[in-house]
Parts: C-alpha cells; sequence; structure tokens
C-alpha cells in the first residue's frame, strides 16, 4: 500500500481506540502515523525511509516486508519509539498510538495480494486482494478516508452527528475527495 493509505489507515485505528478511551489528542493521532509508516522503513524508497535521518541503512540488511512487518518488530520498535516518547512527554499513550498505528500497517498490507507474514516464528502467511497502486488500493482508501472523516466529526459532536447524520455523511463524502481526489488520479 502506498503511504498516504497507510497514514489514513493509523488515524483509523487510533480513532476506533478513541472510541474505547484512548485521548483524542492531536499529538497520539500523529503517532498512530508515524507507527504506520515505520514498517516500510525496509525499504529504500519508502516515504519514511527518505524522510527519517539514516533511513537508507535498514533496506540494506533487510529484505522488504521481512522482518519489521512482523509483531515482533511492533512490540521491539514501540519500545523504542514509545521509550523515548514516555521519557519526553511522561505519558503512555504515544507509545500506545505508535503501536496502533503499526498494527493497522501490517493489516493494510495483508489485503495485499503478496500478503505479509505476520511473525517469524509462524508459517500464517494471509493475503488479500488488493494490488499497490491500483484503483482497487484507490477504493479502500476512499472507504477507509471516508470512515475516518465520519468517525472524526462523531467523535468532536456525537449529538449533532446522530441528529443531523445525513448532512455529516454528505460533508464527509466532500471531505474524502477532497483530502485524496488528487492522490487517486495517480492510481492505474
Ligand atoms: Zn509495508
Amino acid at each position: 500500500m502506498m503511504w498516504y493509505t497507510h497514514v489514513v489507515f493509523g488515524v483509523l485505528f487510533y480513532l476506533i481506540a478513541v472510541l474505547f478511551g484512548a485521548p483524542m489528542s492531536l499529538m497520539d493521532i500523529g503517532m498512530a502515523a508515524f507507527g504506520a509508516l515505520m514498517p516500510d522503513i525496509d525499504h529504500p524508497k519508502s516515504y519514511i525511509s527518505t524522510k527519517l535521518p539514516g533511513g537508507s541503512v535498514m533496506p540494506r540488511f533487510v529484505e522488504h516486508r521481512g522482518p519489521t512487518h512482523t509483531i515482533e518488530a511492533a512490540i521491539l520498535i514501540t519500545a523504542l519509539v514509545g521509550g523515548i516518547a514516555y521519557w519526553i512527554t511522561d505519558s503512555y499513550w504515544p507509545a500506545v498510538a505508535f503501536f496502533i498505528g503499526y498494527i493497522s500497517h501490517l493489516f493494510a498490507d495483508t489485503l495485499t495480494v503478496s500478503g505479509i507474514k505476520w511473525s517469524h516464528f509462524s508459517s500464517f502467511h494471509p493475503r488479500g486482494k488488493i494490488k499497490t497502486g491500483t484503483k482497487g488500493e484507490g477504493l479502500v482508501l476512499v472507504l477507509v478516508t471516508f470512515a475516518t472523516v465520519v468517525l472524526f466529526i462523531y467523535i468532536a459532536m456525537p449529538e449533532q452527528t446522530a441528529q443531523n447524520l445525513g448532512w455529516v455523511l454528505l460533508i464527509a463524502l466532500l471531505a474524502t475527495f477532497a483530502i485524496i481526489g488528487k492522490k487517486l488520479k495517480r492510481l492505474k
């Protein structure tokens, strides 16, 4: 999946956690997006590898969609990044958000035809039907972005959303295409 699809997945997964009591904070949403980008640190041309200092190191040692695309890596890298975040913010939520984002990446990649192996210690290798960079991914991106916007509006204004659901869905649809319209045009 492309990097922005992963960002939207990460935000959606975190907003679902907000429904279950996680704090609604921009920093934690940002950490979820960061976690959602992190697994692709194993690819030299990924967004995160080109943006993060030292991002070109990892691809020399591991194959793409290999070790970083596992539960073990999610735990290890969350311990590292989340530990630093805890040290700075004195809150464990950035680490939780990062982990949620990381898992959302594994979930999203599972929807693709090549799928991923979720653990180094198991042969479990689920695959989906989506080809990266195609209209199939575009459809997933539209649905996930739409759900994210609806959820965001609901969390911000639960009562108004319930009373004006039709309007909320219409606004969310327009917002969805305003956010990802340009990205959709690039798909094959
Ligand atoms: Zn990936």
